[in-house]
């Protein structure tokens, strides 16, 4: 079972500041873009909170580890330190989103860019199987249809934690399941997990359906 946890970035709050450790207050200052703030507090909470509510501890005890496997920074994926629990978390646009799984997860949403140049970044990130569907496609829907190939990629790229560095256009590898995520008109969404058989998904609110 996955859960997908989604919340709008103006659910920040301020009082969410008070479970942030040391290094993600120092994140969260480096951050110019009140916007950008909202995004990662948001982000933080989320994975706070819900592993409170499932491991039943209180949210500051909760301790996150974001080691870059490559270079030892805090920008790595982020790990609950001893709890049997992997995450993802996503925000772009409008929306911020956590995925918790029993095995290595990667959730992505993207916003859709009215103004990208969709041929141009096509024809670099794409295989050609999605250049071909792509031009079915025009203006929005195009748009929609290559930031949807897009979510799909960087979902997988997080759940194996392996760049496609070199290889980007390579297709899903065999024992990654990917599912497209229904989150509205302005974003894509997309979920990849470890596995041989598609999971469950449960998507679930943070403003709303969060015991706390
Ligand atoms: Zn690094």
């Amino acid at each position: 079972m996955v859960e997908v946890w989604w919340a709008g970035v103006g659910e920040a709050r301020p009082e969410f500041e008070r479970d942030l450790d040391r290094v993600e207050r120092e994140r969260l200052a480096a951050y110019v873009r009140e916007v950008d703030q909202a995004r990662f507090l948001l982000g933080v909470t989320i994975v706070r909170q819900v592993l409170a509510a499932r491991f039943s501890l209180p949210a500051a005890k909760i301790m996150l580890d974001r080691t870059c496997s490559e270079c030892g920074k805090p920008h790595g994926k982020v790990r609950a330190v001893g709890l049997p629990v992997e995450l993802s978390v996503t925000h772009s646009g409008q929306l911020v989103g956590v995925a918790v799984a029993d095995r290595p997860v990667g959730l992505d949403v993207e916003r859709v860019d009215p103004e990208l140049d969709v041929d141009g970044v096509a024809r670099v990130a794409l295989s050609a199987d999605e250049v071909r569907a792509l031009h079915g496609h025009s203006g929005i829907e195009k748009a929609r249809a290559f930031t949807t190939y897009w979510t799909r990629r960087e979902a997988v790229v997080k759940a194996t934690g392996v760049g496609l560095r070199g290889k980007l256009r390579a297709d899903v590898p065999a024992g990654i399941q990917v599912r497209e995520l229904d989150v509205g008109d302005d974003h894509r969404a997309a979920l990849a997990v470890v596995t041989a058989e598609p999971p469950a998904v449960r998507t679930l609110r943070f403003g709303s359906d969060l015991r706390r």
